[in-house]
């Protein structure tokens, strides 16, 4: 064979190559697009989109969200996506204690009697002084039973986006004016394993920039700019019902747009709830980072597979209701279902068993 023959043989087969390796990447793409329901099957992961989307938000018909569309495998962390077990504080921090805490519990006056009996019992007893509770009526009851620390937030009782984010913001200036390190959020319905989340903290300064939460959704949310239509934004939020915190210098930087009620105009414009608003100020306006904790989790997560041996490494758990007769609930050995139905007692027991309601 001729020099310029073989050299046209190899051109020809490079070809080949090329083009198939195209055609693979083409099909890969289109089979990525596919139907949301589709996926979902394929990971086996309960997803649902974060509670503003699925409620007042579709509701009133104002989408301008794009959820991503997550690809089929978890994705690989992009690059302005920290995880927690790499990206720690850059130097040592000074030490972190329970008092250098601020933690705001998100409440509405139908749920007192309902959900803050079990959180009073369990584990606000370990951060008495810490914990707040913000709810939307006076309760003589509460305000006694939490010596004091229910917040009447004033703001609407409803689970729409304006309340959700009045509430936030009401929790987000009382960190403020408390002068604490750490601002922490959960709802009502999140158990806090206290002792774990102080030693959470205690791996990263206050003094730097720090969003610490899980994200719900697999992938950023995508939302139109307001300002500019033609544009998309995308950003990763921590979700709510998970808990997340900030630190006090990314709150200090977060004040000129989010602080003394401004938290509220800012939700209402892009018209998302309090936690995504959290993300859109934190990572789009400011541009830091959320840094993923994997050991938050809410109820959009399937509690049963979190194994019992793990639990002292976890920092929040959650609960929900799937059906009438079925719960998501941890899976522990522990209390009597008709006297723990949510679980956390029995978790509580687990991880602090000198409690005097726990079985010795
Ligand atoms: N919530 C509220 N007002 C309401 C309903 C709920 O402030 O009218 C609070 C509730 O106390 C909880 C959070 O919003 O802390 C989420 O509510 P829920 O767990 O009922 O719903 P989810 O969004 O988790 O499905
Ligand atoms: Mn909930």
């Amino acid at each position: 064979m001729s020099v310029v023959r073989l050299k046209r043989l190899v051109q020809a087969l490079t070809l080949v190559g090329v083009a198939a390796y195209t055609m693979l990447l083409v099909y890969q793409s289109v089979s990525a697009t596919g139907s949301f329901a589709q996926q979902q099957q394929v990971s086996g992961w309960q997803e649902r989109a974060p509670r503003s989307v699925s409620r007042d938000y579709d509701l009133n018909n104002n989408n301008n969200v794009i959820v991503a569309r997550p690809p089929k495998m978890p994705p690989p962390p992009p690059p302005s996506y920290h995880t927690g077990g790499i990206a720690t504080a850059t130097s040592k921090p000074p030490t972190t204690k329970l008092e250098d805490v601020f933690i705001s519990v998100k409440t509405t006056r139908n749920f007192h009697k309902w959900r803050l009996p079990v959180i009073i019992k369990t584990w606000f007893q370990l951060a008495k002084e810490q914990t707040w509770f913000f709810t939307d009526s006076d309760d003589a009851e509460f305000q006694e039973k939490t010596n004091g620390h229910m917040v009447n937030t004033n703001c609407p009782s409803s689970h729409n986006r304006k309340a959700l984010c009045c509430k936030m913001s009401v929790e987000f200036d009382t960190f403020l004016e408390s002068g604490k390190k750490w601002f922490c959020h959960v709802d009502d319905d999140n158990y806090v394993n206290v002792p774990r989340l102080v030693r959470l903290l205690a791996d990263y300064s206050p003094q730097e920039d720090w969003y610490l939460g899980k994200p719900s959704i697999r992938a950023p949310l995508e939302i139109l700019n307001r300002d500019n239509t033609s544009q998309k934004i995308s950003f990763w939020f921590a979700t709510g019902g998970a808990g997340f915190c900030l630190s006090r210098a990314l709150a200090l930087k977060m004040m000129p747009v989010a602080s003394g009620g401004k938290f509220i105009s800012i939700g209402e414009k892009i018209r998302l709830p309090d936690d995504v608003t959290m993300g859109y100020i934190i990572e789009h306006l400011l541009r830091k980072p959320l840094t993923v904790i994997d050991q938050f989790h809410s109820h959009l997560e399937p509690m049963k597979f979190l194994q019992q041996d793990a639990f002292h490494e976890q920092i929040t758990f959650s609960y929900s209701r799937y059906s009438k007769d079925k719960m998501n609930v941890v899976k522990i050995d522990g209390l009597d279902k008709r006297i723990d139905l949510t679980r956390f007692l029995s978790i509580h027991c687990f991880l602090f068993p000198h409690f005097n309601f726990c079985p010795r």
